[in-house]
Parts: C-alpha cells; sequence; structure tokens
C-alpha cells in the first residue's frame, strides 16, 4: 500500500478563471486525476489501511462492498493488488461502463434490484463468503488520517501554498458517505483554519435536510444525476 502510494502522483487544483468577479479566486480539486479515474481512489486507499491495520484484511478474505460504482472501481484496484477477491453489490441502475471497470481490476459484480436492498445483501454476501465488508457508509469518516497523512485537506492547503490567498474563505464540498466533509472539517479546526465549509447538497437529498431538522433520517428522492446527493444519511455523514 506505502510503494503504491509512493509511486502514485496527487491530484491536481485547477484554477477556475472568473473574469466578472475581481478578487475572488476560484479553485477545483479534481479527484478523478488518480490512476483508476475513480473519485474514491482516496477512501478506498484509507478502508484498505483501516481494515488491514484493525487485522480485518488478511490473506483468502473476500472484500465485499456495497457501492454504486465508483468506490467499487477504487475497491477492485486495491483488491487485485492486495491479490484477494473482491465483489461489488451494486443496483440493477449501475451502468455497464461501471462494471466493465470494476471486472478491468478483476472484480465480480452483484446486482440487486434495488439500491435499498444493497447494504442487506452485502451484509449477507460477506457473512456467507469469508468477506470482509468494509462499509464505506460506516467507516468512512474514521478510516482517514484527519491530521495528515496527505489526506484531502492537507493535500489543498499545500497546493494552495504558492497562491495570492493561502487560506480560502470557503471550501465547498459533496457528500457522499461523508468522509470528505469530516475530514476537512475536522482538519480545519485541528489547524485553527478560519475557513467556512460549505455542503453542497441536491435540494431532493436528505444530508442538507437533516442539518435543518435533526429528525429528518431519509428521503424518497429521486436523484437527476447519479452519485449525487443520497436518500439514507449515512452513520458516516457527521453534521458537527
Ligand atoms: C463520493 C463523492 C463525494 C464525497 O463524498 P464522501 O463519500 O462524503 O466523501 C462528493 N461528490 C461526489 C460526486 C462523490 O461521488
Amino acid at each position: 500500500m506505502e510503494a503504491e502510494a509512493a509511486r502514485s502522483a496527487d491530484t491536481h487544483v485547477l484554477r477556475v478563471p472568473l473574469p466578472g468577479l475581481r478578487g475572488i479566486d476560484l479553485y477545483v480539486k479534481d479527484e478523478s486525476a488518480h490512476s483508476t479515474g475513480s473519485l474514491k481512489h482516496r477512501l478506498a486507499r484509507s478502508l484498505f489501511l483501516y481494515g488491514l491495520c484493525n487485522g480485518w484484511i488478511a490473506p483468502h478474505i473476500t472484500i465485499v462492498e456495497a457501492s454504486s460504482g465508483s468506490t467499487a472501481v477504487s475497491k477492485a484496484y486495491f483488491a487485485q493488488m492486495l491479490g484477494l477477491p473482491f465483489v461489488a453489490v451494486v443496483p440493477a441502475s449501475t451502468t455497464a461502463e461501471k462494471i466493465a471497470e470494476i471486472a478491468r481490476y478483476g472484480g465480480h459484480s452483484h446486482m440487486v434490484a434495488q439500491s435499498s436492498e444493497v447494504y442487506a445483501e452485502t451484509a449477507q454476501t460477506a457473512a456467507t463468503s469469508n468477506g470482509q465488508y468494509m462499509d464505506q457508509f460506516t467507516y468512512a469518516e474514521r478510516a482517514t488520517d484527519w491530521r495528515g497523512n496527505n489526506n484531502i485537506a492537507q493535500s489543498i492547503f499545500d497546493q494552495l501554498s504558492l497562491e495570492r490567498y493561502l487560506v480560502p474563505t470557503w471550501i465547498v464540498v459533496g457528500a457522499g458517505a461523508g468522509g470528505t466533509s469530516a475530514t476537512i472539517g475536522r482538519y480545519l479546526r485541528y489547524r485553527s483554519y478560519s475557513v467556512r465549509l460549505c455542503l453542497a447538497d441536491p435540494e431532493a437529498s436528505v444530508f442538507h435536510r437533516h442539518l435543518a431538522d435533526p429528525s429528518t433520517t431519509a428521503t424518497n428522492a429521486v436523484f437527476l444525476v447519479e452519485r449525487i446527493g443520497r436518500g439514507r444519511l449515512e452513520p458516516s455523514f457527521l453534521p458537527s
């Protein structure tokens, strides 16, 4: 795992021109620029390290994960690297392209009809296959070393170190499992930055509804863009 990290480059921070807005600089951290082309490469790496150091991942273990696609691609990559079988439990709506990417890294996709069935089916698959359920939706927030170790927050601040504004006013982040927002939020407090953290969440999604009203933990939403927004309040999402 360490050798793979040493061979890999960090993702780019791209500057977005805003000719109409003087004095405002906008940057985009392009997390798709990892070797697998998946946004979830950093998360998958953290979850594998967490599983290895907890003793959950060992020889002859099958890695099992609930995913709508991107995380599974990165997990397939790391499982193949470690010589372990990988099974992704995915909703039937997952694109053929994603299934092919998972297969490219030796992973097997197990389809379920509804996305709501994914969690129980993944637990069942792990229980019957000498498997380890990686459970990104529970562990994403704690698997990442939030103080450093090239987490996404530390990477952003390092990459802005020669810009005219070293510390942003806002960092805007989406949420899937909640790991990225938790890591950035903790890092901002740890380093005593007065940066504000904005969660960008689709109207139909549950996260911003939960922030406004903690009793809201689910929506029956239909999402317009695959993977943007969630209907279930994931345990890994930390409003505080
Ligand atoms: C995964 C993902 C995020 C970040 O999600 P976390 O799981 O909360 O870290 C943001 N946007 C998109 C489109 C994603 O797929």
